[in-house]
């Protein structure tokens, strides 16, 4: 083991929490507990994964690893006995949780409230599963508390008398985020009450959450509340500036909802931080962020709801032993439980696709690893292997006998169901796949789709993916012939698919091509920032700077946050000899994205050129790291290895490795 250097770890998740809404209300000093935990700690962004679905992202948050790992794809699964559909539960969990690995060492962990943690697993500790602040339902005379609810068992009832009922939270809570509460017609307007449902949900959790931390000593508590990301489906569209198609009556009623609920948040965490106490490290974090102002996509947060949530959500830590007061760079959420292992002093599984953030610390820290939790024998309060199940593959299984007639079919409504479920399901997995650069592993999951599609508008949309994921293997002939064989003449007119074919030309080096397909995706949307984006690369190629400057300039504009922009403004600069300018664009980029090998090369050339050469071997070295077989990263750490006869030896191993790949 190494060095434990947190007693105590305290972990807050606020599901889809955004800096973006959270810097006014900081500046007007109206969440000052999590200013405090700012000015004590570092904070930063924190880069979701995709899709950017929450209880894919809470399950990597809360295992370090991709959702092909951990095997939570969506909201709801097939019952295994193929009946219908259920909420995801504990159970297709397939690897070792943070609280799992924990009680193989003898740590006592809480978990209250996070997703997918149905039925609650005996862990050491306590677990208050998700299936909690679901019963926080207005009218409901009995509470049922079916098992699994929570570890141990013997918990349920003070569970139930701690639960906050919806029908008490009344005008007096709720004006301090609807001000204007007596304006609202409650027979025409349910959105008081649902208002009321999802206040009484973030009471009860955080209420259960202080009874355990009160209850017995612990080492690990983690708190998860949905209530910003539910606030924001609900009322984002009529926060701040008034909405095209909102009206002025419910912009004036729920403009300050919003606010409120991060206001809440806040305080709770007071009450929160309290009963941690001083020694305790605190980390909040969010799984995305949540569209807001002009970038928000519709006048209701419940169309197309994954489209509201943005790429970066944000961290916080702070406790004894980290540095005060810093910004956190190149976070990703996979680094959260590679990060409280650290802290614990336990080492990082290999198998885990994050980093623990090794730079907070105020000294040096040496992370220690071993090949898997998982291979680590003995009880860790997961369920036995025969609990847990694909349920998928359970509810396939049962298909196939109520086919060969064995037993009887469920019924149309519940098969469709278990049917669009399983594709979700699948589909899901498959852009996991793919936005891990594993396209590969997602091809027979495309294939497979594109079969199982009911309409042709389904097959269609699998078929791209498909031709997508061969492209991402670099294999242009499988790519062509997808193409061809599932779409006619017209189809490939589509602004979509003549964007697939310009990615395609540009990934051959056909610039020309890539730019006449390109030109053509333009007359359909001139402002798409995917395609400035492009066009931007390509300029570059081409050396036409200003086009190229101009082109990630608008995508900065419409977009904020894109690291391929402000990469491609470093690869401008550099052009141009504005050297220490290409070096703040570059750290911009690589500050948003960390696993971005192209951009510390940017960083690494700038500063060579700058005659600062131990920070550009080092960004040149990281740039190696992620991408061993660059030539010009070789050719660069040759020629600043050289300089001064800093290191011939290395200089020469890199003119040699430079030589291999050319
Ligand atoms: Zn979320």
């Amino acid at each position: 083991m190494g060095e434990r250097i947190a007693k105590k770890v305290l972990l807050i998740g606020w599901d889809a929490a955004d800096w973006k809404m959270i810097n006014p209300l900081l500046e007007k000093g109206w969440m000052p507990n999590l200013q405090k935990l700012m000015d004590t700690g570092v904070s930063g962004n924190l880069a979701t994964i995709r899709p950017i679905l929450s209880p894919m992202l809470w399950n990597s948050i809360a295992t370090g690893k991709r959702a092909d790992k951990h095997g939570i794809c969506g909201f709801m699964e097939p019952n295994p006995d193929g009946t219908g559909v259920r909420p995801v539960t504990s159970t297709s969990r397939k690897c070792k949780a943070i609280w799992d690995i924990l009680t193989q060492n003898d740590m006592r962990s809480n978990v209250v409230g996070w997703f997918a943690s149905d039925p609650a697993e005996p862990i050491h500790g306590a677990i208050v599963s998700d299936r909690y602040q679901a019963m926080c339902k207005v009218r409901q005379d009995k509470r049922e508390t079916k098992p699994g609810l929570c570890h141990p068992p013997e918990l349920a009832d003070k569970l139930m008398e701690l639960l906050v009922d919806p029908s008490l939270i009344d005008g007096h809570a709720l004006t301090p985020f609807v001000p204007e509460a007596a304006r609202i017609d409650q027979t025409k307007d349910p959105r008081l009450l649902q208002l009321a449902m999802l206040i009484s949900r973030m009471s009860s959790v955080q209420a259960a959450a202080h009874y355990l931390m009160y209850d017995k000593p612990w080492d690990f508590t983690a708190i998860y509340f949905d209530a910003i990301d539910h606030f924001g489906h609900a009322f984002m569209p009529y926060h701040g500036q008034q909405m095209e198609g909102i009206s002025d009556e419910d912009a004036l009623i729920y403009k300050d909802v919003m606010n409120g609920v991060y206001r809440f948040q806040d305080l709770m965490l007071e009450a929160t931080l309290q009963m941690a106490g001083e020694d305790t490290t605190v980390i909040i974090v969010s799984d995305h962020g949540f569209h807001n102002e002009d970038r928000r996509p519709s006048t209701s947060g419940m169309d197309n709801p994954e489209g509201w949530h943005s790429p970066y959500g944000m961290a916080c830590i702070s406790g004894p032993g980290i540095k005060q007061n810093e910004k956190l760079y190149g976070a990703t959420l996979l680094d959260v439980t590679p990060t409280i292992l650290s802290l614990l002093g336990l080492p990082i599984g290999a198998d885990m696709d994050g980093r623990p953030w090794l730079e907070i610390f105020d000294k040096p820290v040496h992370a220690q690893r071993i090949m898997s939790w998982d291979a680590v024998e003995g009880e860790c309060g997961m369920h036995t292997e025969q609990q847990r199940e694909d349920p998928v593959a359970a509810a396939e299984a049962i298909k196939q006998l109520v086919e060969l007639g064995y037993i009887e079919d469920p019924g149309d409504d519940a098969e469709k169901a278990v049917r669009s479920t399983t594709r979700d399901l699948k589909h899901n997995l498959a852009r996991a796949l793919d936005d891990s650069k594993r396209a590969h592993l997602a091809i027979p999951l495309w294939q497979e789709l594109a079969q199982l599609a009911d309409d042709d508008e389904h097959e269609g949309f699998f078929n791209m993916q498909l031709a997508r994921a061969h492209l991402g293997q670099g294999n242009f002939a499988e790519f062509d012939r997808v193409l061809r064989e599932s779409f006619d003449e017209k189809q490939l007119e589509s602004p979509v698919l003549l964007a697939l074919l310009g990615d395609a030309r540009l990934a051959q080096g056909k610039i020309d091509q890539a730019m006449a397909y390109f030109e053509k995706v333009q007359e359909f949307d001139p402002h798409s920032p995917s395609l400035l984006q492009r066009m931007g690369e390509i300029f570059c190629r081409q050396k036409q700077w200003d086009q190229a400057e101009a082109a990630f300039r608008e995508v900065l504009a419409l977009e904020g946050d894109n690291a391929v922009a402000y990469n491609g403004l470093a690869q401008v600069c550099i052009a141009r000899g504005e050297h220490a300018q290409a070096v703040d664009y570059a750290l911009q980029a690589v500050g948003l994205f960390h696993q971005y090998p192209n951009a510390h090369r940017n960083l690494g050339v700038a500063l060579a050129q700058m005659g600062m050469d131990d920070q550009a071997i080092m960004a040149l070295q990281t740039s190696h790291g992620m991408e061993p077989q660059h030539r010009g990263a070789h050719l660069w750490l040759a020629r600043l290895y050289r300089r001064e006869e800093r290191d011939t030896e290395r200089a020469a191993q890199h003119e040699a490795m430079a030589g291999r790949v050319s």
